[in-house]
């Protein structure tokens, strides 16, 4: 019950935040449950993404919460900055893709899907056939006004 009222909160706050300091753009649709972003999991380091299992094997072992997820496979597009990045399922996707710890699920699970501009700019979009999509907060038509 806790953590259902602190979500609500967060999420209030989180929303108001957005439209107080008018991020560029806002989040569209609604999730189709296709599970789609518990199996292509991107982990950032210092200098961009993981992209070599060992090092991934090395975080497995320093860091018990690493392994949680398993490698799925890797990213393959030379124009993208992302390339060669490794992609990640976590172990708690159910076969039918729900959450098996949706309450207990961690801070970047309930963030997602989040607004961040930066990664707008560079190009990066929903996951394909996921049901969100990020349209401009302003459209164009109104500055004419
Ligand atoms: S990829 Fe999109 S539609 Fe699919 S489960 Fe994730 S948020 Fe929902
Ligand atoms: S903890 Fe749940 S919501 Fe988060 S990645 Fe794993 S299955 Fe998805």
């Amino acid at each position: 019950m806790f953590l259902m009222i602190k979500k609500f909160f967060e999420d209030f706050f989180l929303c108001l935040y957005n439209k107080l300091f008018s991020s560029r753009y806002v989040l569209k649709g609604k999730c189709k449950r296709c599970g789609a972003c518990c199996r292509n999991i991107l982990f950032s380091i210092k200098d961009g993404y993981v992209k070599d299992e060992k090092l991934f094997y090395e975080m497995q072992k320093k860091y018990k919460y690493y392994r949680n997820y398993k490698i799925s496979g890797i990213l393959k597009d030379k124009k993208d900055f992302q390339n060669g990045a490794l992609t990640f399922e976590c172990k708690y996707i159910s076969d039918k893709n729900l959450c098996k710890i949706y309450w207990f699920r961690p801070k970047f699970c309930r963030d997602y899907p989040n607004i961040n501009p930066e990664l707008i700019y560079n190009g990066v979009t929903m996951l394909d056939g996921c049901g969100f999509y990020f349209d401009v907060n302003k459209k164009f038509k109104s500055y004419l006004k």
